[in-house]
């Protein structure tokens, strides 16, 4: 059975922790598995990567850029084919483009095309054990691009479904997918079994445990995602379809995103097309706008938007250079997104209600909100995140004391 098996950067920290992880993939092997492994860059180094690009030039997202950042992972790959070599075992270490991983050629955030399923199929038959660069892809004319932050989940995702896997584990720091974020809610408590939906809006919503775009293509190709420690010997967290998982808990889960900044045009240039001009250009440039709010007074219109802090600097530029003098236009920096998400919540009124209670009794301001179906998200200031995030957790009876 070829399973893949994607391990994180904390995973990969260190030489012990590369040993440690090649111990384990031996161990499976000889379990009778026939394991493909897809590693992230050693923890750390992503960022440092991102800051000395930042030191040249921080508005930068070109071939240059993305070729650095795509570094990382080819070193993790190459140690522990290293490490599994050592163990009697023969492994393949291989870069996107020796893989055929295309994206098309959005730097930064690319997007899979396709995976040249028949070639892993093939290694994996001549009992080699494939080693795969995470978070990195190849453009048709033979450019390194990168998938977004956290995106060897992905490429994780995307190989299961190149060779029809079903499962895909996703080994990381963490035991499970928890109600929260543990490092922020103490009380958190693992889901073991999670809908494809719940676990996409976590992860939309800025929840870092698995990137967004590796939801949405394990749902797209049925690939059952597991969730599960890469320091101890059980299981985690299955994701699965609607119907397989087991509780439908009112709110599943509280998620937050620390990295949310928010733009505020005052007053709004009048005229008609400004913000239909406004949000294309953003889109153009690739980047996403979360929450949009307007509001009046005598003096005009203001517009506010929330962007990621990776895209904060882009986004202001774009906005100063569209509005000119006649406007002002403010980043608001130490803003969080908190949010409240549960696929029970079509089916029971009045959360909406007790999130702002909650929020208003340990008087918590909230600077722009939206809600769905199944989720509610307020930005905050940074400074309230904790104690927003526990009052809604128990709130919403996800302590692990109740
Ligand atoms: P990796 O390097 O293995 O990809 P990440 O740092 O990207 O690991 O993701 C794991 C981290 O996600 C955890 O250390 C945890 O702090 C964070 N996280 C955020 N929300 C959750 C959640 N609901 N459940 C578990 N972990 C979460
Ligand atoms: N190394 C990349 C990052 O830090 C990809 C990943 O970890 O998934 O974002
Ligand atoms: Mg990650």
């Amino acid at each position: 059975m070829i399973t893949i098996k994607k391990f994180g950067g904390t995973s990969v920290g260190s030489i012990e922790r590369i040993e440690k992880v090649a111990d384990r993939i031996v161990a499976d092997i000889k379990k009778g598995q026939k394991p493909v492994v897809v590693a992230s860059a050693m923890s750390g180094e992503t960022n440092r990567l991102v800051r000395l690009a930042h030191e040249i030039d921080p508005l930068n997202r070109g071939p240059g850029y993305d070729m650095l950042l795509a570094s990382g992972e080819q070193v993790s790959i190459a140690l522990l084919s290293i490490a599994l070599e050592k163990r009697g075992v023969t492994a393949t270490p291989l870069l996107a483009h020796q893989l055929g991983i295309q994206t098309d050629s959005i730097y930064s955030k690319a997007r899979i095309q396709s995976v040249d399923g028949e070639k892993l199929k093939a290694l994996v038959n001549q009992n080699t054990v494939p080693i795969v660069a995470g978070f990195q892809g190849v453009t048709d004319d033979f450019k390194i691009t990168t998938l977004g932050r956290g995106g060897s989940d992905t490429t994780a995702v995307a190989l299961a479904a190149s060779i029809g896997a079903d499962a895909c584990e996703i080994y990381t720091d963490v035991p499970a997918v928890f109600t929260a974020d543990p490092r922020l809610v103490k009380r958190a408590r693992e889901i073991p079994v999670l809908c494809y939906e719940e676990m996409m809006e976590m992860a939309s919503l800025g929840s870092k445990v698995l990137h967004f775009r590796c939801v949405e293509l394990a749902v797209k190709f049925n690939v059952k995602l597991h969730v599960r420690s890469t320091f101890e010997e059980r299981e985690g967290t299955w994701i699965v379809p609607e119907g397989e998982s087991m509780e439908n808990p009112v709110v599943s889960s509280v998620t937050h995103d620390a990295s949310t900044v928010v733009l505020k045009i005052f007053p709004t240039p009048s005229g008609t097309g400004f913000k239909s001009q406004l949000f294309s250009t953003l889109a153009e440039r690739g980047i996403v706008v979360d929450i949009i709010t307007q509001s009046h007074n005598e003096e005009g219109q203001r517009l506010a938007f929330s962007v990621s802090e990776e895209d904060a600097l882009l986004a202001k530029k774009i906005v100063d250079e569209m509005v000119g003098s006649s406007a002002r236009v403010d980043i608001m920096k130490d803003m969080a997104k908190i949010s409240t998400i549960g696929v029970g919540m079509r089916n029971h009124p009045g959360v909406a209600a007790r999130f702002f209670q909650v929020l208003d009794a340990i008087r918590v301001p909230i600077h722009l909100v939206t809600t769905s179906e199944i989720k509610i998200s307020a930005v905050i200031d940074k400074k309230n995140l904790e104690k927003a995030a526990e009052g809604l957790h128990r709130e919403f009876h996800l302590d692990d004391d109740v």
